[in-house]
């Protein structure tokens, strides 16, 4: 296959630092005392929240539901008391809060029962709606919801490529996953190749990871290429990896499922192999912790653990620290907060030193030397979207396909003059996004607005074509004569209760009473009957003195 690589444009070559904590096995941390959950992990809706404080939980039990297509369930990492459902820390560059379930242990970790997959068998929707259940999001940066790149779709995929470059300095998880747990991952990759329905499988890593390359290479199945690729930031790209391995490039603006190939993290292969073969949650995954701390190295951490905690497990920073980074130190960003949790995207917290992390010097002027470009996997020009960005003017720099920068922060690297040229493409694309929104919500409210007016008028409408009906019908039936009027019951009855009363006092004055009176209640029978009867006395002594 080497021979048969493809080199993408740009790319750098920054100092590695993988041997820092590449050297030692994966650690499993002690049971914590206490877990923070944020129920927002993934691309897409937040789960939606279902436990509340004082609720009792188990290892595995979903505490958090998919909300919506584009979402992913969460679990409770140990068994214990929910305290609280409540905005907490997170690992995000804006330090805000976000709504997070905090359990605390009861030292036990009992389990719910965990049922494996069938998954050969299963219908490929219920193999998705379990895996969606189970919480797998994509582990190598991007947390997409996993069950939804497992659904080919209307596209046809026809190759799987498994990402095992691992290409930021410093980050050094995958790598020992794959040298450890080489035979799982390619059980998930299995899994996964099975769900696409796809027969060509590559699994990329880069060259400085030879002990890697030799696990996966030893345990891959017939119709899995293990592939070395060459060391070389940002190789592990998605769209970087699918150019260097099929020489296929991605569409601006589009994805690499545009093109027939479909690309997943060895991580989440793994976390697919315990989902399916084990029934288990995604509860925990290895996270790097290195840079300027005691024992560096990689840990199997439950998502929820504190990192003030995994940075304890590695024995704290060392004296002299400032600061920590949350990821590589490319595609990174600053911890606001020790107190936030792991999460599923955190693959890394370095510990940083004035050394190898020295504050940024001021920047200076473009001096318009084209480096930045040079250096752009996407084939950008940075310097033409940091000029529009810095002027706000989101259309042009937009028309640089500023959607294409995937913030490999290889051309703030080389440049000269320290321009922190990915800071200016995010608060573009964020602007960008925040004037899409309004727009959609201003269209959304005069959409309801025309839709009430178009109500309000059809409903006048509605009025008037009925008044018009009856106007007519009234006309046709006076211009009929009254014999013709339609008979009215009300009426009707009104009229035989009055005929009926004008007979009662024409047979009254001829002298009849009338006899039937069942109708009538007892008081008045009495009454008619004293008058009848005073009626004879009275008739009696006329005819008796006449
Ligand atoms: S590398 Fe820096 S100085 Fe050179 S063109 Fe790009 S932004 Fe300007
Ligand atoms: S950050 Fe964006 S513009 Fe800069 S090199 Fe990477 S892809 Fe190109």
């Amino acid at each position: 296959m080497g021979d048969r690589l493809h080199t993408f444009n740009g790319g750098i070559h920054p100092e590695g630092h993988k041997a820092e904590s590449s050297a030692t096995p994966i650690r499993d941390m002690a049971l914590l005392p206490r877990y923070v959950v944020p129920l927002r992990q993934h691309i897409g809706t937040p789960a939606r929240p279902l436990v509340q404080a004082g609720d009792k939980v188990l290892r595995g039990q979903p505490i958090g539901a998919a909300e919506g297509y584009v979402s992913t369930a969460v679990h409770a990492p140990t068994s214990g008391t929910v305290i609280a459902v409540e905005p907490r820390a997170v690992p995000h560059p804006s330090g805000l809060f976000d709504l997070a379930v905090a359990i605390e242990s009861d030292g036990e970790d009992r389990a719910v029962d965990f049922t494996p997959l069938d998954w050969r068998n299963l219908d490929p929707s219920a193999l998705r709606n379990r895996i969606r259940d189970l919480g797998l999001a994509g582990l190598g940066g991007a947390v997409f919801p996993s069950y939804i790149k497992l659904n080919p779709g209307a596209q046809s995929i026809h190759t799987l490529i498994v990402n095992g470059a691992e290409c930021e300095p410093w980050i050094t998880c995958d790598d020992r996953l794959m040298r450890e747990r080489a035979a799982e991952t390619l059980q998930g990759v299995a899994i996964m190749a099975h769900a696409l329905g796809v027969k060509t499988v590559l699994v990329g890593i880069e060259d400085n990871k030879p002990e890697a390359l030799a696990a996966m290479a030893a345990a891959a199945p017939a119709g899995v290429e293990v592939v070395a690729v060459p060391t070389r930031y940002p190789g592990g790209g998605g769209k970087q990896l699918t150019y260097t391995l099929t020489g296929v490039e991605t569409p601006t603006g589009g994805r690499s499922t545009d093109v027939g190939i479909q690309v997943f993290n060895v991580g989440t292969a793994y976390s697919l192999y315990r989902a399916a073969m084990l029934g288990e949650p995604l509860l925990s995954r290895v996270v790097t912790v290195t840079g300027h701390v005691a024992r560096p190295g990689n840990f199997e951490t439950r998502i929820g653990t504190p990192l003030a905690d995994l940075l304890t497990a590695a024995g704290g920073a060392n004296p002299g620290a400032v600061g920590e980074i949350i990821g590589g130190p490319m595609m990174g960003f600053d911890l606001m907060d020790l107190a936030a949790p792991v999460t599923k995207a955190v693959n890394c917290l370095i510990v940083k030193d004035p050394v190898h992390f020295p504050p940024r010097p001021a920047p200076l002027p473009c001096i318009r030397c084209g480096a930045c470009a040079r250096s752009c996997p996407a084939d950008l020009q940075p310097f033409e979207m940091y000029w529009f960005s810095r002027a706000k003017d989101f259309g042009k720099a937009q028309s640089y396909n500023l959607f294409d920068c995937i913030e490999c922060g290889c051309c703030a690297y080389v440049c000269p003059s320290h321009i922190p040229l990915v800071d200016f493409f995010r608060f573009a694309k964020s602007e960008i996004w925040e004037r899409e929104q309004e727009k959609r919500a201003s269209d959304q409210a005069r959409q309801r607005h025309e839709f009430k007016e178009f109500r309000l008028e059809r409903e006048k409408q509605e009025k008037a074509e009925k008044f018009a009906k009856a106007a007519e019908k009234q006309k046709e039936a006076a211009a009929a004569g009254p014999a013709a009027a339609p008979a009215d019951p009300e009426a009707e009855k009104k009229k035989a209760i009055l005929q009926a009363a004008l007979e009662r006092a024409a047979k009254a004055k001829e002298g009849v009473t009338p006899k039937n009176t069942d109708h009538l209640p007892p008081r008045v029978e009495r009454e008619i009957a004293e008058i009848d009867a005073r009626r004879e006395q009275v008739v009696g002594k006329e005819g008796g003195e006449g």
